[in-house]
């Protein structure tokens, strides 16, 4: 380590070495910094050297002014001895050494001077340095009668020049600027007159911002101080001469003179933080030194390193708020793009999936339009297979119809030709009616069928119930009496009036009659029992048959055309399906049962002519 922290140097900023970097301020900011701390501690440095450089800037221009502010006191006060030297009262009392009554005159002549020109004492001495004038001549310790002979201002002011000298008072003990020049007589000089002056004021001058203001002798000793415990403290122990002339001058007392050494360090290249001996590290200062006017003079200014950090952490703090700032956004701008990237990958990827979602669509629309396409030209083919069909059980149903009475007509015929030959002619006319009434029956068929189209024209009538069934028994009696049938009326009596057409009527019983014989075809008991009753509202006709009855499975269908359970050719199903139009359009209903002791039972229903009001 440099043996002179603030060694009176030449140039400005105190250069001192890298020494102790390893427990620099720097790391341990560095330490206690958190996500940025890494950040921060690079960036420290480079803060804090900114602002070093920032606060060496404002130390050098308070020291510009100190320095100026000594340099040009000084002067103004070295330019005072020789002016009041000159007094000619002076020259008197050293002249006249034994005229005591000249020195009242003097000491108040020197008080006035100290007074006006604002020193602290003005004094005069003989050739031997003994005082014998001086402006504190009523104080105690007034310097009359003591010897400055040991003091260099006199010794130089005595040899003939100007004197300046600086020392803390032996007489005072108050430090102070001594100036002094020699008395004349002609050439001659007869004695020394010595100005001192108080450094106090200077001191208390001085700005007080916590900065430490230091004017430092040529031997390294702190003469000025902003600080009173810096006062009269060598920067560095004093070497044996310099001690030696000290004593000699009695400049200082050398017990004072307790070295104050200022550790230095170097913070950054061009300057140098200094922690005076026994304080703490944070407690350090950046020094700042320029040269005085004063030949060996310097002073220096020592800045609080503690601001100076503050400020540097402050803005690396607030450096790394920025940037802390700035990477979020940017992360949230980086995060923001991969949703959007992701979001975009799906979408993509849903796309994908909707188009081969379409794409299947498309194909399945495709087939299921060729199978619609299939099962319509199959269905045309159906119906076309059914209207065939239907057309083949309709002729079947025509021929079976008309194909009884064509029968009828010509066992009628066949037996008015036999009646003729045998001469029995009204016999044979009664055979022609009869054919005459199957001809009818015929073109009733024909209309039959066009009502079986549901046209019901004919308008409704009054129809005798009894009169139609006989005659329908009567249609189909040959028929029976073939197959063995026995048709059982009901006994003449009420002849009810029912609502409806006497041939559509007629040929519903014609169809119930022969029906019953067909299904009785194959039993022993072959009857048909007629029934009929009559209420206020209704006329019920039953047709009563000893076959084997309506299957279990049947009745609902029975009543459908071309529904048959008979060979082809023999039944078509018109039958029922014709009848039950037919009642229906009278506004009755027939219905199909089975009797409990066996055999079917179809009854018709038909409304009472007359009582159409009636339930
Ligand atoms: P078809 O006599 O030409 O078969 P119908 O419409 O008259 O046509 O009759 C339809 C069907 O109803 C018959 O095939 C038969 O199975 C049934 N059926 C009709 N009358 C009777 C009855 N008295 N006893 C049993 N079954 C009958």
């Amino acid at each position: 380590m440099d043996e002179f922290a603030i060694a009176p140097r030449r140039g400005g900023v105190y250069t001192g070495r890298m020494s102790i970097l390893a427990d620099s301020p720097v790391l341990a900011v560095g330490a206690v910094a958190t996500a940025f701390g890494l950040l921060a501690a690079i960036a420290f440095p480079r803060a804090e050297a900114l602002f070093v450089d920032r606060a060496r800037g404002e130390a050098a221009g308070v020291l510009r002014l100190v320095v100026d502010a000594v340099d040009r006191s000084i002067e103004r006060y070295a330019a005072l001895p020789p002016l009041v030297a000159d007094d000619p009262l002076l020259g008197d009392v050293l002249r006249e050494a034994g005229n005591a009554g000249l020195v009242p005159f003097a000491n108040e002549k020197l008080r006035i001077m100290g007074l006006s020109l604002g020193v602290s004492d003005v004094y005069l001495m003989d050739r031997r340095g003994m005082t014998v004038a001086a402006s504190n001549y009523r104080r105690d310790a007034s310097f009359l009668g003591r010897s400055f002979s040991y003091r260099p201002y006199f010794v130089d002011a005595l040899a003939g020049g100007s004197a300046f000298f600086h020392a803390m008072g032996t007489t005072s003990g108050e430090r102070g600027f001594y100036f002094a020049a020699p008395v004349l007589d002609g050439i001659e000089v007869i004695g020394v007159l010595a100005i001192k002056v108080s450094v106090a004021g200077i001191e208390t001058a001085w700005p007080g911002t916590g900065r430490e203001i230091l004017v430092v002798n040529p031997d390294g000793i702190v003469f000025l101080a902003s600080r009173p415990a810096f006062r009269l403290r060598p920067l560095a122990p004093l070497g044996e001469g310099q001690r030696a002339r000290i004593a000699e001058t009695r400049q200082f007392p050398l017990d004072r003179l307790e070295p104050l050494p200022l550790s230095p360090r170097v913070l950054a290249a061009r300057a140098v933080a200094v922690t005076p001996e026994g304080a703490r590290d944070r407690d350090a200062y950046l020094a700042v030194s320029a040269p005085m006017a004063l030949a060996g003079w310097h002073g220096v200014v020592l800045e609080p390193m503690g601001p100076v950090r503050g400020r540097a952490a402050g803005a690396v703090g607030f450096g790394a708020l920025v940037l802390a700032a700035l990477l979020l956004t940017a992360l949230l701008v980086q995060q923001r793009r991969q949703r959007l990237r992701l979001l975009e990958s799906q979408v993509r990827a849903r796309t994908t999936d909707l188009d081969a979602a379409n794409a299947s669509l498309r194909r399945e629309v495709r087939e299921r339009k060729a199978t619609e396409d299939r099962l319509r030209r199959s269905q045309k083919e159906l119906v076309q297979a059914g209207k065939l069909a239907a057309l083949g059980k309709m002729s079947a149903a025509l021929s079976h119809e008309i194909n009884q009475p064509l029968a009828a007509v010509k066992s009628y015929a066949d037996n008015a030709a036999r009646f003729l030959e045998r001469g029995r002619v009204p016999e044979a006319g009664g055979n022609i009616a009869r054919i005459s009434e199957m001809a009818d029956r015929m073109a009733g068929i024909s209309r039959h069928l066009r009502e079986f189209a549901r046209q019901p024209g004919e308008r409704l009538r009054a129809t005798p119930v009894r009169e139609t069934v006989v005659k329908a028994v009567e249609i189909v009696a040959p028929q029976m009496r073939e197959r063995g049938v026995r048709v059982i009326l009901p006994p003449p009596g009420d002849e009810a009036e029912a609502l409806g057409g006497a041939l559509r009527l007629q040929q519903v019983f014609v169809n119930l009659l022969t029906n019953a014989a067909d299904a009785m075809a194959q039993g022993d008991r072959r009857e048909i029992e007629i029934g009929i009753l009559a209420g206020a509202a209704e006329v019920a006709v039953a047709v009563r048959d000893h076959g084997p009855g309506i299957p279990a499975d049947v009745p609902e269908q029975m009543f459908e055309a071309f529904f048959t359970t008979k060979e082809a050719g023999v039944g078509m199903g018109l039958g029922l399906s014709i009848s039950y139009n037919i009642v229906e359009d009278f506004g009755g209903r027939l219905t199909a049962a089975n009797h409990p002791e066996g055999g079917a039972v179809f009854t018709v229903v038909l409304r009472r002519y007359g009582a159409e009001g009636a339930a």
